[in-house]
């Protein structure tokens, strides 16, 4: 027999952990809510015909986020045969909220009750029996983290899904009489399968959840009456009614079974007191981040890196290549193709796989020891002042990973506005492919003046991005309005399980490789052709003039970023090849550096951006390249997120204009203050830049201005 198990609870309960541990399989386990934005599916590793459904993490079965729909869709058009309802023992309350309507859906349900080591730990007792009792589902008491009891879980799904034991909770007696009212009143309810929870959502007035039902107008009228009279009686109108009712028989049970441990301070808490202090909490954070970068980009890049590119790529396998093919008389055609454009292209990329590896490790390990969620606490908590909510910055966070997930975690956000406005934002932050800019960068026009300094200076230029941009777009009537509120579990905090965080490292750094292989190698080869064929369609080599195709192209464009300082055709031709993928950037400046003397390796890469940029238009390039349109996965990205053509649109315009006007305000002024050249024209479009951008952050937001003249208008009276 097959049965299938769909997983569902809230977020950070564990259920992604259980989930692998049960498949086998390897989902991305993270501190956030977003990580399992769609269901995932899976075979129990023991017994092949049992299917196990991972689910968005949900706080409840109302339809405010996506997440709780796609859960919601699921459990009831679906119809797993059980749910295993995660719920995270060390904030049983809160979790227990979920199950009491899980029940209702009408399918039988095992508590799978996670985080029983911390529970011990902290010396907490539950009554796992009474608890059972008066939920009336089985109880299993489990560690996924810990691989405890696992087996268990699924055994007893088993049974019950097999009795096919439903247990419905009945709220409070004054309660109960309306909702059993509506099924009785109401045909279509009283028939269908789903019937109590039919009735509790038309007595929440969901209209999501009964668009589908068919109810005639008179039953229509007799539910609003319903609900009318249980108005009057409770003061409340009917999804307060209900909500209030759960609260109560938790808190009440809760109170009946848990038995909290020592009161004091648990080593998470004592922490939490440092990392997240008031005033310590953002200094440690910028240490952090400057220390990772340190390591990864500077001491890892200096060495490793270099032998990987001159070494590896360089000697070993560029010039027996080109040994090779020269030997075999290949055209020398095809040996340029191979050995400068596709080894010098690829190779310039892949050469930096040691950075994005480490950078990822770090970035795995502090997320899942829980540090990052604290980031999203403390940052909320700074940034709320401004307008902006802590859930944005989740997205922003993912985002230093791969921005296409970033952008697809905004899901969380139940605000459209807010929504809206992070899909905009969370692509300024470097993303790993921008970090092999970064390494470029940092190894070259950096270098003399000890470039370690860089990379981190680019990842906080990215949130001072989100911020500024926040406070503009805040100010605008589109995205106006407070922030939601932000409810978060800080998960205690746990030595890092290495299979987590090799998983999550290898994950990333195989796309990396995997995207090395297709989407780079492909645009290289392109860029390749364009830099060898003349704008006559001859060979450069052998043509009369000898400007080629892509120089050309760069020369055309060149001038629009030459006020930014980066009026290179090269400079230009990778911005612009950077928009299929920001790694291709280094491989253009990699074929192009490559075509020259010195041969395939990230020295000629090297000196050919030192001799491109100064510090001034390598900082303006840089920014630039990171701020503006992101690649083409993440443009697709914003494209389904936004679900609409002119928000992509408006996306991407903003982006443009946004990094325009920082890039060409950090070159001028840098160019001028810092390196003591003289203004020009651009110096003051540039400062007149910089108070637009002063008024649009700090003028009055639209509705305060409204409020207050309506305010005026009132005394006035
Ligand atoms: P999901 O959001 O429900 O999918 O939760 P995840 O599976 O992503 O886990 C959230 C966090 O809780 C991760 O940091 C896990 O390592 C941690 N976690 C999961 N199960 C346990 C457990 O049994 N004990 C402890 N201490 N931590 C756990
Ligand atoms: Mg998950």
């Amino acid at each position: 027999m097959s049965i299938t198990i769909a997983l569902a609870g809230n977020p950070n309960s564990g259920k992604s952990t259980l989930f692998n541990a049960l498949t086998g399989s390897n989902q991305y386990v993270g501190n956030w809510p977003g990580v399992t934005v769609e269901k995932k599916e899976g075979k129990y590793k023991k017994d092949k015909s049992i299917k196990i459904t991972d689910l968005p993490g949900i706080y409840s079965l109302s339809p405010y986020t996506l997440e709780e729909v796609v859960s919601r869709e699921y459990l009831i058009n679906e119809k797993p045969d059980v749910i295993v309802n995660v719920v995270d023992a060390s904030n049983i309350e809160r979790n227990l909220y979920l199950s009491t309507q899980l029940s209702e859906i009408g399918i039988p349900i095992v508590i799978a009750l996670n985080m029983m080591d911390i529970v011990q730990k902290n010396g907490d007792k539950i009554d796992v029996n009474k608890l059972g009792r008066l939920l009336g589902y089985p109880i299993v008491e489990i560690s996924a983290l810990r691989n405890k009891n696992i087996d268990k879980v699924i055994e007893t799904a088993i049974s019950v899904a097999k009795t096919n034991h439903v247990h419905i909770n009945s709220f409070d007696e004054e309660v109960e009489k309306y909702i059993k009212e509506i099924e009785s009143q109401v045909s279509s309810v009283g028939m269908s399968e789903n019937r109590r929870w039919y009735a509790v959502k038309l007595f929440e007035e969901d209209e999501k959840a009964t668009a589908n039902l068919q109810i005639s107008d008179a039953e229509r009228k007799t539910v609003e009456d319903i609900i009318k009279r249980a108005q009057e009686e409770f003061g409340d109108d009917g999804e307060g009614i209900i909500t209030d009712n759960r609260y109560t028989f938790i808190s009440s049970a809760v109170a009946d079974t848990v038995k909290k441990g020592r009161s004091g301070m648990t080593t998470s808490d004592k922490i939490d007191s440092i990392v997240t202090n008031r005033f310590l909490a953002l200094p440690i954070f910028a240490a952090i981040i400057f220390l990772i970068y340190y390591v990864s980009v500077n001491i890892v890049g200096a060495d490793i890196t270099d032998w990987v590119n001159d070494e590896f790529f360089g000697e070993m396998i560029g010039g027996s290549v080109r040994a090779y093919l020269e030997g075999a008389s290949v055209a020398p055609w095809l040996t340029s193709l191979i050995v400068d454009g596709v080894i010098a292209g690829v190779g310039g990329v892949l050469g930096f796989t040691p950075i994005i590896a480490t950078l990822y490790l770090f970035l795995s390990i502090l997320e899942d020891i829980g540090y990052m969620s604290r980031i999203a606490f403390i940052l909320d908590r700074i940034f709320r002042k401004f307008g902006l909510s802590g859930k944005s910055f989740i997205p922003i966070l993912i985002g230093t990973g791969c921005s296409v997930p970033g952008i697809m975690s905004t899901r969380t956000i139940e605000n459209e506005n807010d929504r809206k406005m992070t899909i905009i934002v969370a692509s300024f932050m470097p993303c790993g492919a921008k970090t092999d800019i970064i390494a470029l960068f940092a190894a070259s026009v950096f270098a003399g003046a000890n470039g370690w300094w860089f990379a981190p200076v680019c990842y906080f230029a990215g949130i001072l991005a989100v911020v500024i941009s926040g406070l503009i777009l805040k100010k605008t009537k589109s995205f106006a309005g407070d922030p939601a509120p932000f409810v978060m579990e800080l998960p205690e905090y746990h030595m890092p399980l290495v299979s987590n965080v090799l998983r999550t490292t290898w994950d990333r750094v195989r796309a990396f490789i995997v995207k090395a292989g297709t989407v780079i190698l492909l645009a290289t080869i392109v860029i390749w052709f364009l830099q060898n064929i003349s704008t006559s369609f001859e060979f450069v080599e052998f043509s009369e003039d000898s400007s080629s195709i892509l120089e050309a192209i760069g020369r055309t464009f060149a001038p629009i970023f030459s006020p930014l300082g980066f009026g290179d055709w090269a400079a230009t031709v990778a911005t612009m090849t950077g928009l299929v993928a920001k790694e291709v950037v280094v491989s253009t400046f990699g074929v192009v550096a490559g075509l020259g003397e010195v041969g395939p390796d990230t020295d000629s890469m090297i000196k050919y951006a030192a001799s491109v940029f100064t510090m001034a238009s390598g900082l303006s390039f840089m920014l630039f390249n990171q701020l503006c349109i992101p690649c083409f996965a993440a443009v697709g990205a914003i494209r389904e997120e936004m679900r609409s053509a002119k928000w992509t649109w408006f996306a991407l315009g903003y982006q443009m204009v946004f990094a325009y006007s920082i890039s060409l305000m950090v070159f001028q002024f840098a160019n001028v203050f810092l390196l003591g050249n003289p203004a020009t024209a651009w110096t003051y479009i540039a400062g007149a830049i910089f108070v637009v951008m002063l008024y649009l952050m700090f003028r009055k937001p639209k509705e305060a201005k409204e409020m207050a003249k309506s305010a005026v208008a009132e005394s006035g009276k």
